[in-house]
């Protein structure tokens, strides 16, 4: 649920205007709920997680999105991990 920050209405979902004082509230809300995606980009699957956890209420996309990119980040990050632990284990053994 979310509430006009202008009169403190009840806002309806995913609303543009305000339906009592007419204040558009649907970019500024769209803007900083933006921010979430940080939390995963930061701290990859955990992040997403939490993110998840507290968007999901106001913003079930979103929150699916964060826990997405959390998840993608951390395969990269695994992959990653992985090729240069194999990279550095090959030249190691190569005398290098
Ligand atoms: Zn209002």
């Amino acid at each position: 649920m979310t509430f006009c920050s202008k009169c403190g209405g009840e806002l309806q979902e995913n609303s543009v205007y305000c339906t009592k004082c007419g204040l558009k509230v649907g970019d500024s809300m769209h803007k900083r709920s933006r921010w979430w995606y940080l939390l995963p980009i930061l701290f990859s699957i955990v992040g997403g997680v939490i993110s998840y956890f507290i968007v999901k209420e106001n913003d079930p996309r979103l929150a699916k999105n964060c826990l997405i990119l959390g998840a993608i980040l951390t395969i990269i990050g695994i992959a990653v991990g992985v090729v240069s632990a194999a990279t550095s284990a090959y030249f190691w053994h190569m005398g290098f």
